[in-house]
C-alpha cells in the first residue's frame, strides 16, 4: 500500500514528501492502515525498520479528528517510550510532521482568503504585527513566493492574516502542542507545558506518573496510546507504571504496541488491556 491510499490529511501528505519518503517501509504499510483504522496492533519491529513515523502519522490524523485541548485539559494521546534519548528522538520527529501540518494548514488557508479576497477587490488593513509574527513560521516568505502576490498588495496579505489568525489560528495551532517528559530534566518547566493544556505527551513511563501523582496532568481525554520498545520497558521495571496507566485511561481508546521481542509478559499485558490487536512482524 503506498502513502497516497492511506486517505491522510492532506498536509501530513506534503509532510511526508518533505521528509523525502516515498514509499512505505515494511512495518509502515502493515501497521499504518490497521493503525488508521481504529484497530489496536502489537508490531514486532527494530528501530530502525521507520516504526516511528508508522505510529506517529496514524496518531496525528487521530488527535486532528478530535476536539481541541483547552487550558487544563490532559493530553489526547500518549507514548510511552523506556529511555529519555528515544522519547526525545520520537518528539523531534513529531514536532516535525506536527508543525508542517499546521503550516501547511495556515497557507492553505491564508492562499483561499486572499483568492477570494482579490477577486472581490475587497481590501483591507491591520497591524503588520500580525505579518511579523508569522514570519516566524515562514508563513509569509511562502505567500510572497506565490506568483499572484505579484497582483495583491502587502495590506491585503496582512487581512488575510487576520482573517487566518481568527478562524483557525486559535484552533489548530494553539491546540496541537507535544510535551516531553522525561526524567533528568526541569520539572517545573515540564508541569507549567502540562498545566497548559498540550495533545501529545511523549514521556518515560516513571517521571509522567510522577506528573499524574502531583496533579499536573490527567488521562481523562487519553484516547491513543503508544508503547514504544515495550520490551524494554519491561526489563526495566516499568510494568507497574504501564499498568498503571492503561487501567486508568477512559474505556475507549486505541493502543499500538512495538516490541523488538514479544516476551510472554507482553502477552499477558495484550491478553489484558488490548481489544482483539492486530498481530505485526517485520
Ligand atoms: P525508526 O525505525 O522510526 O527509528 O526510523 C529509521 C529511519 O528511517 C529514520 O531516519 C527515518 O527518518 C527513516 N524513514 C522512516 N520511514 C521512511 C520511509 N518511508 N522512507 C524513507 N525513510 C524512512
Amino acid at each position: 500500500e503506498s502513502f497516497t491510499d492511506m486517505n491522510l490529511h492532506a498536509s501530513t501528505m506534503k509532510d511526508i514528501a518533505f521528509h523525502g519518503y516515498t514509499t512505505p517501509t515494511s512495518i509502515q504499510a502493515q501497521a499504518m492502515p490497521v493503525a488508521l483504522s481504529g484497530r489496536d496492533l502489537l508490531g514486532c519491529a527494530e528501530t530502525g525498520s521507520g516504526k516511528t513515523a508508522a505510529f506517529t502519522i496514524p496518531m496525528i490524523q487521530h488527535c486532528l479528528a478530535q476536539p481541541p485541548i483547552r487550558r487544563g485539559d490532559g493530553p489526547l494521546a500518549l507514548v510511552l517510550a523506556p529511555t529519555r534519548e528515544l522519547a526525545q528522538q520520537i518528539e523531534k520527529e513529531l514536532g516535525g510532521l506536527k508543525n508542517k501540518v499546521v503550516k501547511n494548514e495556515a497557507k492553505s488557508f491564508a492562499f483561499n482568503v486572499m483568492r477570494v479576497k482579490y477577486l472581490d477587490g475587497n481590501f483591507s488593513c491591520s497591524s503588520t504585527e500580525l505579518i511579523l509574527s508569522f514570519v516566524k513560521l515562514d508563513i509569509i516568505y511562502e505567500l510572497f513566493s506565490a506568483s499572484f502576490m505579484s497582483l495583491c498588495t502587502r495590506y491585503y496579505v496582512d487581512h488575510c492574516i487576520l482573517s487566518y489568525k481568527v478562524k483557525a489560528f486559535s484552533r489548530s495551532l494553539d491546540s496541537f502542542k507535544t510535551a516531553i517528559v522525561v526524567g533528568g530534566t526541569n520539572i517545573s518547566e515540564q508541569r507549567s507545558e502540562l498545566r497548559a493544556g498540550v495533545s501529545i505527551v511523549v514521556a518515560t513511563p516513571g517521571r509522567f506518573i510522577d506528573h499524574l501523582q502531583q496533579g499536573n496532568t490527567s488521562l481523562l481525554r487519553i484516547s491513543f496510546v503508544i508503547l514504544d520498545e515495550a520490551d524494554r520497558m519491561l526489563d526495566m521495571g516499568f510494568e507497574p507504571q504501564i499498568r498503571e496507566v492503561m487501567q486508568n485511561i477512559p474505556k475507549k481508546h486505541q493502543t499500538l504496541l512495538f516490541s523488538a521481542t514479544m516476551p510472554v509478559e507482553i502477552e499477558e499485558l495484550a491478553q489484558e488491556y488490548f481489544t482483539d490487536p492486530v498481530r505485526i512482524k517485520v
